[in-house]
């Protein structure tokens, strides 16, 4: 599946690592699958399979208009012969940003939930007038996260992995971390980097730990002090540093999650926040496609 010449580990070179004596090596997850990139491909697997093995023809699922969890899922499904539903949050605008356009290409039907209608995507009722409108269907939450969701993440740590001493990763709705967290060995801190803005992740990802019975061994912390401003916000500062790691370190990183985590990670570094001689294992979880919808929004050149 890995391209010969796209090794999955990446070293990362950059003075203030040589400075602090840390070493920070990159799971590259995005380059797992050209379509499929990063936790969304551990995510959909055994969803997917799931459909399939109910028999049911149709995935429906939720996202806003740039969510790779859209993007992924409209792949997935084309790959698996399963029809697929995207129901977009606030607008869809023409001509379709390339999210979209990708997941349309991949056979995805597209649809409007107003703001209000998205508040109420749990709701028996709106789950019941979209069944009379698209039939059966297999529903994939937000964001993707499920317990099988959750089971396909516990697949992401390898047994290369076990001599890092630090795993790093972002947080969204907390999915990739719990299952990643399950997994880790006694001694290994996994360290997430929230996306949102709040504390609420914390309790939260301990609930969805919970709830999917898992209890890790690893320690874990969750920062919450690197979302410049809140989801999919940014600064120049953040533009210019995803472009210097790109140029300089060749990583390429999105500025929603993976960008702001090694932003964090880094500036934990700086301030002696690891022990010289620590082994941090950075997980790249993806979300590369967003970098064309980004920069045709922002002007940006990343
Ligand atoms: C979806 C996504 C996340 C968040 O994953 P959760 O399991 O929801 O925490 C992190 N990084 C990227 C690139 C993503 O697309």
């Amino acid at each position: 599946m890995e391209p010969a010449n796209s090794p999955l580990y990446q070293p990362l070179h950059l003075p203030i690592l040589e400075e602090k004596e840390v070493q920070v090596t990159v799971k590259r997850l995005d380059r797992m699958h050209p379509s499929l990139q990063g936790n969304k491909y551990y995510k959909l697997r055994y969803n997917i399979r799931e459909a399939i093995k109910q028999d049911v023809k149709t995935v429906l699922t939720f996202g806003g208009a740039y969510s790779n969890h859209i993007h992924a899922t409209a792949f997935a499904c084309k790959q698996a012969g399963l029809r697929s539903i995207g129901l977009i949050r606030g607008e869809i605008s023409q001509p379709l940003n390339p999210t979209l356009s990708d997941a349309v290409k991949n056979g995805m039907e597209l649809h409007l939930l107003s703001r209000s209608e998205y508040r109420e995507k749990q709701s028996q009722a709106l789950l019941e007038s979209l069944g009379r409108k698209f039939g059966e269907f297999y529903l994939i939450p937000e964001g993707g996260t499920n317990a099988l969701a959750i089971q396909g993440t516990q697949e992401i740590l390898t047994g290369a992995d076990t001599s890092m001493d630090v795993i790093a990763l972002p947080v969204g709705t907390g999915g990739t971390f719990a299952g990643v967290a399950s997994r880790a060995r006694p001694g290994q801190q996994v360290l997430g980097f929230s996306a949102l803005k709040g504390d609420f992740i914390r309790k939260e990802v301990a609930q969805l730990m919970h709830t999917h019975g898992i209890q890790p061994r690893c320690t874990w912390e969750i920062r919450t002090d690197f979302h410049f401003g809140g989801y999919a916000r940014f600064n120049t500062e953040l533009i210019d540093f995803l472009r210097d790691m790109r140029l300089q370190a060749k990583l390429p990183l999105d500025p929603v999650y993976t960008g702001k985590m090694v932003w964090g990670l880094l500036a934990l570094v700086q301030a002696d926040h690891f022990p010289k001689g620590s082994r941090l294992l950075v997980l790249h979880t993806g979300g590369l496609q967003g970098i064309r919808g980004f920069n045709e929004r922002h002007g940006s050149q990343l």
